[in-house]
């Protein structure tokens, strides 16, 4: 199948502020080779230096006792340069749960969450600092958008979780990071290259990424449909979500500002086939507003929607209880309502579950992140 690719408007170009340093998870397995044979090194140093970084998790030059030692600090600090300073970490859930702000070179903020459930473990990376989205509800879209966020600046996101896992700093003993979503700060989808790229080093196998599963990787979406199916296109089976927050144009208009490029039935329409394509299911994500978005008859209507694409599992929806951000207008659904807007879909057959709040104490919940450096 062929798609047109319209070009992306203006707006999803975030503004230069500062080019981060050139890392080695910014370039795939022969990018790294080119770049090591023009530091004068033999090409397979390229690999060695994989293995220390996705493998060993490592940026010391002092352990890399497999290159020379003329060499290796010449590699690691052109390749492996330190990109991300951590500002501020805060621990909730007796530890399991971490929220780290870090200072990228140019000074720009992000942040990060880990969290660790029985059996798995969860990174949540920004994609960008500050978002250009808008979405009213969202502490990050107030902001607007400093800048994209590189792939090897996400790829250290993840690496960080690694290490103190490793290190078996997380209560529960060591462990390694098993899920990334793409739910932090920024849309992915409006810094397509470095996602993607983060998302080939994170799911290459070792040494050439860190090997995790495409399936344990969620890029979530406002729905910008030309790159939807452009990530289809890819042959990288991540989860999408799809942030729908409203099931009609007119509410959705307001709570997701680019609904008005691309309406619900267009980017519903784009999330099916995403699942069509791919095969993996895809995940509708739906913060739950009092008496804004969270009425029986949205319930009755979203279920409608998605049913109208068939009933072969292509999607569940996942609600999230809106999460409270300074100065915002919306707060969380009564519990009944929720209850009942869940029951309505699952009558229709639509599996539904509702996220748990992971975070919110320290503010590193769903839409909590803005990496203010106070
Ligand atoms: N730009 C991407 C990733 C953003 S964060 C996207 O919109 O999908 C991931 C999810 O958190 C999105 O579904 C987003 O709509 C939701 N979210 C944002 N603010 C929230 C809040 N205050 N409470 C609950 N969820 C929120």
């Amino acid at each position: 199948m062929a798609y047109a690719r319209a070009p992306l408007p203006l707006v999803f170009d975030a503004p230069r502020r500062g080019k981060p340093p050139l890392h080695l998870a910014d370039l795939d397995p022969a990018g790294r080779r080119a770049a090591v044979e023009e530091l004068g090194e033999p090409a397979f140093r390229a690999r060695q230096l994989a293995h220390h970084y996705f493998v060993r998790l490592s940026n010391d030059p002092a352990g890399m006792t497999d290159l020379p030692s003329a060499a290796r600090d010449r590699l690691v600090s052109a390749l492996l340069p330190q990109l991300l300073t951590p500002v501020r970490a805060a621990q909730t859930d007796k530890g399991s749960t971490r929220k780290t702000l870090w200072r990228m070179a140019d000074g720009a903020l992000i942040e990060s969450v880990l969290m660790r459930y029985p059996g798995r473990v969860t990174m949540c990376v920004s994609s960008q600092a500050g978002c250009a989205m808008a979405c009213p509800f969202c502490a990050t879209g107030q902001g607007g958008l400093q800048r994209n966020v590189s792939a090897a600046e996400i790829v250290e996101q993840v690496v960080d979780g690694a290490r103190v896992l490793a290190r078996g700093e997380v209560p529960g003993g060591p462990g390694r990071v098993s899920n990334v979503v793409f739910m932090g700060m920024g849309e992915p989808l409006a810094n397509y290259r470095s996602v993607l790229g983060a998302v080939r080093r994170l799911t290459d196998p070792a040494p050439d990424g860190l090997g995790l599963s495409a399936r344990g990787v969620t890029v979530s979406t406002v729905g910008l449909v030309p790159r939807m199916h452009q990530l289809a296109d890819e042959g990288v089976p991540v989860t999408l979500a799809l942030s729908l927050h409203a099931p009609d144009d007119e509410l959705r208009d307001e709570l997701v500002p680019v609904n008005t490029r691309w309406n619900v039935a267009e980017t519903v329409e784009a999330a099916w086939q995403y699942a069509a394509r791919t095969r993996r299911r895809v995940s509708i994500e739906y913060a739950m507003m009092r008496g804004v978005n969270d009425q029986a008859w949205r319930s009755d209507l979203l279920g409608d929607l998605l049913r109208s694409y068939g009933d072969w599992g292509w999607v569940h929806v996942n609600l999230i209880p809106l999460n409270p951000t300074p100065g915002s207008r919306w707060t969380a659904s009564d519990p009944a309502d929720e209850a009942e807007f869940v029951r309505r879909l699952q009558a229709k057959g639509v599996p539904t579950t509702v996220r748990d709040t992971r975070g919110r104490e320290i503010d590193g919940a769903c839409g909590q992140l803005a990496a203010c450096d106070k």
